[in-house]
């Protein structure tokens, strides 16, 4: 290894970038890593050590789940000291909830672990998966006064580098599939990376580093729409072993005043399941008390999701469940941004 350059690690867990066509069925399927590598020569021209570290057997992040989340964390975890910055491959279709994840996970990051991937493969001739690539490699490897510059989990796609946390896959076509409409991106990739140091997340790198590694799945993500019923809703809502709901509602946080819904709402919470007020608006806050529609939910305790995203929400939710966080602080604490995820 080089000295003085910034040790970057490479984290393989699979998705587009990685993959191939099958020949017969022209499925993209996920090949071997090395393979990858391969095709990017311009790696060796970057000013840092690269080492790569693999799934044994890559995903499409279809498949992702909070077992996985871990692996990812764990990898990241052994090599901590080891490293300056990180970046993960991983699919697009769940880079945000797998990104926001590991925002909760790390508490007291002060390196950089930032995702990317690509909508087309590498081996492609018109493939995004270069840039995206070697930008995110440079970006965890920015460093000032010897340190990194970056302390948290970004996302980096087609220009840009977001908080991880803050995005919503946007596009299944575009080479722009990500956006972060709550808040103004990290940095940007031109001529020259554009830093902006103000939105940068500033933890307290005098803590130490904290690995969280619980999360419970036994939620409930619900999307209103007009003509939800009781029947469908209510038998869901009494499944005994819920332990939360993320509830994703109109405009600032507005439903339904039917009295079967804000009663099913009001029996949930009193047996100790948190619900969490989500906007399905791609941007801006639910604001319960602004509208008629919404006081109800506010007197009865349902969490403001404030600007949080869905994908954060949840994992927030399997989070702060999984630590076992008690219910009379949850609403408290879930309504306070613990890693820059919420305004
Ligand atoms: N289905 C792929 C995945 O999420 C899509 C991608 O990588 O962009 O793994």
């Amino acid at each position: 290894m080089a000295i003085n350059q910034p040790n970057i690690l490479l984290v393989y867990t699979g998705g587009t970038i990685g993959m191939i066509k099958h020949p017969e069925t022209g499925a993209l399927k996920s090949f071997d890593f090395n393979n990858l590598l391969k095709n990017i020569p311009e790696l060796k021209l970057l000013d840092c050590n690269i080492e790569t570290i693999s799934f044994k057997e890559p995903i499409d992040s279809s498949n992702m789940n909070p077992k996985y989340w871990v692996q990812i964390a764990e990898i990241i975890e052994e090599n901590y000291d080891d490293f300056d910055g990180f970046v993960v491959l991983h699919g697009s279709d769940t880079m945000s909830y797998s990104a926001s994840a590991l925002s909760f996970m790390f508490e007291n990051l002060a390196k950089p672990i930032i995702f990317t991937g690509s909508q087309l493969p590498i081996g492609d001739l018109r493939t995004d998966a270069k840039e995206n690539l070697i930008t995110s490699i440079q970006m965890a490897s920015l460093q000032k006064g010897g340190k990194p510059v970056i302390k948290e989990v970004g996302l980096y796609f087609e220009y840009k580098l977001y908080r991880g946390n803050r995005t919503v896959k946007i596009n299944a076509e575009h080479f722009e599939a990500f956006e972060s409409l709550n808040y103004p991106h990290l940095a940007e990739s031109g001529v020259h990376l554009k830093v902006g140091y103000n939105e940068l997340y500033k933890p307290n790198t005098r803590k130490k580093l904290v690995v969280h590694k619980n999360f419970e799945t036994n939620i409930l993500l619900i999307k209103l729409f007009p003509g939800i019923s009781e029947s469908v809703l209510k038998p869901l809502f009494d499944i005994e072993h819920i332990k939360g709901v993320v509830l994703e509602t109109y405009g600032a946080g507005n439903t339904t005043t039917e009295l079967w819904f804000t009663e099913m709402l009001k029996a949930t919470i009193k047996r100790g399941v948190p619900i969490i007020n989500v906007t399905q608006c791609s941007g801006g806050s639910v604001l319960m008390g602004q509208y008629e529609t919404s006081t109800q939910l506010k007197s009865i305790g349902v969490i403001s999701g404030k600007d949080i995203t869905t994908e954060a929400a949840l994992a927030k939710l399997m989070f702060m469940l999984g630590e076992k966080v008690s219910i009379k602080t949850f609403k408290t604490i879930f309504e306070t941004s613990l890693r820059g995820e919420m305004s």
